[in-house]
C-alpha cells in the first residue's frame, strides 16, 4: 500500500490543479492520494489559501474524491490540510498535517518562517536568537511540542524543518548533544501524544537536501521511543509526488521501522512497509 498524503496545488503555492495532482499519482500506480494544501494564517501569508479560497478548496477537493469513487477507481482520495500552529482549522476534514513553520514574535503578530529562506533563517538565528543556532533550534522544538494542541493533527509534518538549508548552508551540527536535547525531548512528547510522523521528502526534490527528513539519527531515536510513521513528499508539482520514497523506504527499515500508517475512512492503519 503506498500513498501520498502531504501535497500542495494551484490554492496555495503549489503549481499543478488538484485535478492534476490526483491524475498523476494515479498515473504512477498509488493506491492513496491526499491534499493538504496549507491552512490561511493572518499577516497575509502568500503562500496559503486565503479565507475567500478554502471553500472553493473543499469543495473542489471533494468532488474530486467523490468522483473516483463513483468511477470506481483505484485510487482513494483523501481531503486534509496542513494546519500550521498560527492556522485556521476547518470542519469535516480526513486528515490534518500539523507543522510548525515559524515563530510570531514581538508585537506586531509577524510569523518569521525558518523554512523561507536562507536569509530569513540567518535574520532569525542572529535578530531574534542573539545569534545562536541552538536558542533558535530549542525555540523551534518548543514550537513543534505545540502542533497536537494547537492543530488537533493525525501526522507531524516535517519534524526537523529548522534543518532545511544546514546539508548546503551548515549552521549547526545536527549530531551534537546541544542540538539534539530538545529536538528528542520535542520527540518523546510527542510520541506520547500518540502523533503519526512523517518522512518527508519534499527538501530533497527542492535540492536543498539529499535526504529526508527526519535526520537519520531522529529517525533512529523515533523507532526506538516506539513512535509511528507515514511517508510523504510535500509535493508542489504532479512531477514530484512521491519523489524519491524508495530512499524514504529504505531509511526507515535502516532506523529499524517494518511498517507505516496509512490511511483509510476509519482512520489510520498501520501495513507493511
Ligand atoms: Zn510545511
Ligand atoms: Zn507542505
Amino acid at each position: 500500500m503506498i500513498g501520498d498524503l502531504h501535497t500542495h496545488s494551484t490554492y496555495d503555492d503549489g503549481a499543478s490543479s488538484l485535478l492534476e495532482m490526483a491524475e498523476q499519482a494515479e498515473r504512477l500506480g498509488l493506491d492513496y492520494f491526499g491534499y493538504s494544501g496549507h491552512s490561511f494564517q493572518p499577516h497575509g501569508e502568500a503562500w496559503c489559501i486565503g479565507p475567500d479560497r478554502i471553500g472553493t478548496y473543499l469543495t473542489e477537493a471533494r468532488s474530486i474524491k467523490e468522483r473516483f469513487l463513483r468511477e470506481g477507481r483505484t485510487l482513494r482520495v483523501y481531503v486534509g490540510l496542513e494546519l500550521d500552529i498560527y492556522g485556521r482549522p476547518e470542519e469535516g476534514l480526513d486528515y490534518i498535517i500539523g507543522s510548525a513553520h515559524g515563530f510570531s514574535l514581538g508585537t506586531d503578530g509577524r510569523v518569521f518562517n525558518v523554512d523561507e529562506s536562507l536569509e530569513a533563517l540567518r535574520f532569525i538565528r542572529d535578530e531574534l536568537f542573539s545569534g545562536d543556532p541552538y536558542l533558535m533550534t530549542d525555540a523551534y522544538y518548543d514550537q513543534v511540542a505545540r502542533i497536537p494542541e494547537a492543530t488537533g493533527c493525525d501526522i507531524i509534518g516535517h519534524f526537523d524543518l529548522v534543518t532545511k538549508f544546514n546539508e548546503r548552508y551548515p549552521m549547526l551540527d545536527v549530531r551534537s548533544p546541544r542540538y539534539l536535547r530538545r529536538a528528542l525531548e520535542a520527540m518523546s512528547y510527542l510520541v506520547e501524544k500518540d502523533s503519526i510522523f512523517e518522512i518527508n521528502t519534499g527538501a530533497m526534490s527542492r535540492g536543498w537536501r539529499t535526504e529526508p527528513y527526519p535526520d537519520s539519527l531522529l529517525l533512529e531515536r523515533l523507532h526506538d521511543m516506539g513512535g509511528r510513521i507515514t511517508i510523504n513528499s510535500d509535493s508542489h508539482h504532479r512531477d514530484t509526488i512521491a519523489y524519491s520514497f524508495d530512499l524514504a523506504r529504505r531509511r526507515a527499515m535502516e532506523a529499524g521501522f517494518d511498517s507505516v500508517f496509512v490511511p483509510t475512512e476509519q482512520g489510520f492503519e498501520e501495513v507493511g512497509i
